[in-house]
């Protein structure tokens, strides 16, 4: 058995409390051996992350993304979500090509290494790409290929759809089970009701979970209340998309029956808050649905309405703006937004994670607590609510594997994925056009 210790830092336990404690992994099975105050000493090591003056902490997970996005960083800004998609997202999209969304994944997960994240939800195209681009750098994601039948006729909409199935299918289990898939429509308005029926049953005998995007805008609120009388969340429960596998994007538009609906079913919401703020979208009601009892967890969505991947940034966003939505500093506290970015993060989208205790899964972010912005340390939650960035990160690692050591990450080519990724998105830019 090869045994990772991280020793002589502070640790983050479940509860939120944080106590003096190594952790001892075995790093063939990617799990915690244990955990205790000056208990490395007791085993023999073969490699060890110095974590003095450190916390260690669950890796986060970003709970949606589009990681490929990244190669559109700054591209078009200041617009909303509509016009936004239609005008300037889309039409680069369509010039995308398979080496464009490996190079735009692999500077994602390079950001997200450097900023603690140890896994992602991912709704993209070309996913053989994205697989890989996850098999190569060490974390763990649920991915899957985004649905769009809107404007398309139906033997392009459907395979579509078949895609987005078969690559469930296909990567279910790949990279030494480091990932798993969803079935991914875009959203209950930019793909037809009798495509979801249909897939979602298809789905549904395979065991395949559904992510999609819900309740973001009120331009996409609207128009089904209009035309079926029905809130989008019913509908989507008539269809069978809301179990406790699935999970949706955004949940800003909700009522309390469809907060309701998603505590009943167990159906996960991903909180954007950076992506709902630029996009002018709306402030989710997080606090009311952690008091409902729904699985709330955290995502940047695309770098293109955010513009970075740093986890930290999001869940200070999250506790900010769940006080201004909910006009009360004692809505989501720093413990919840900490909690949302780790654990419920990981629960929402089915991956392990999240938790530092016995048995979990080896992912931790290992943040440096020696900075003049992280001083005094009366309280670590607090700090890493409100004044850790992504950049105190010190060591990264996911299932007993060190990602990144002292700022250094070893599993991708630092210089040659960002130099690749300028090349891709400068090529991009210009095909678009
Ligand atoms: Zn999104």
């Amino acid at each position: 058995m090869n045994t990772l210790c991280l020793a002589g830092g502070r640790v983050l336990r479940p509860d939120c409390t944080v106590a003096a404690a190594d952790v001892v992994v075995d790093s063939d099975a990617g799990r915690v051996r244990a955990v205790g105050e000056g208990i490395a000493a007791d085993y023999d090591a073969d490699e060890t992350l110095d974590a003095e003056g450190c916390l260690v902490t669950p890796g986060l997970v970003n709970a949606h993304t589009h990681a490929a996005m990244t190669l559109l960083r700054g591209y078009a800004d200041d617009k909303p979500l509509d016009s936004w998609l239609r005008e300037d997202i889309w039409p680069a999209e369509a010039a995308l090509e398979p080496e464009d969304v490996r190079a735009g994944t692999e500077l994602g997960i390079l950001e997200m290494i450097r900023s603690g994240t140890t896994a992602f939800a991912d709704m993209y195209f070309e996913v053989p790409e994205v697989v890989a681009a996850v098999e190569r750098s060490g974390v763990r994601a649920r991915l899957g290929h985004g649905v769009v039948t809107v404007a398309k006729d139906d033997e392009d909409a459907a395979a579509d759809v078949e895609e987005s199935l078969a690559v469930a299918r296909e990567f279910d289990g790949a990279a030494d089970d480091r990932v798993r898939t969803a079935f991914m429509p875009h959203s209950l308005t930019t793909v037809g009701e009798a495509f979801l029926r249909e897939a979602t049953a298809e789905a549904r005998e395979d065991g395949i979970p559904l992510h999609f995007h819900a309740n973001e805008t009120t331009d996409e609120v609207d128009p089904i209340v209009e035309e079926r009388d029905q809130r989008p969340l019913a509908y989507a429960d008539e269809l069978g998309m809301l179990t406790d596998e699935d999970f949706v994007a955004h949940g800003v538009h909700v009522t309390d029956d469809e907060i309701a609906l998603l505590a009943e079913r167990g159906t996960g919401v991903i909180h954007c808050p950076a992506s709902n703020m630029k996009l002018a979208s709306g402030i989710a009601p997080v606090q009311r649905m952690l008091d409902a009892g729904v699985t709330v967890g955290v995502g940047t969505d695309g770098a293109a309405s955010n513009n970075d991947l740093d986890l930290f940034d999001e869940l200070r966003d999250a506790a900010m703006l769940g006080k201004l939505g909910a006009e009360d500093a004692a809505a989501v506290p720093a413990e919840a937004a900490v909690t949302a970015a780790t654990a419920g993060s990981a629960d929402a989208v089915g991956l392990p994670g999240g938790r530092i205790e016995e048995g979990a899964a080896a992912d931790f972010a290992v943040v440096d607590l020696d900075a003049p912005h992280l001083a005094p340390a009366h309280d670590e939650v607090s700090h890493l609510a409100y004044a850790v960035r992504g950049s105190d990160v010190r060591h990264t690692v996911c299932d007993g594997q060190v990602l990144m050591r002292d700022r250094e990450v070893l599993t991708l080519d630092e210089e040659r994925v960002v130099e690749t990724a300028r090349e891709r998105a400068a090529s991009l830019a210009e095909r678009a056009e």
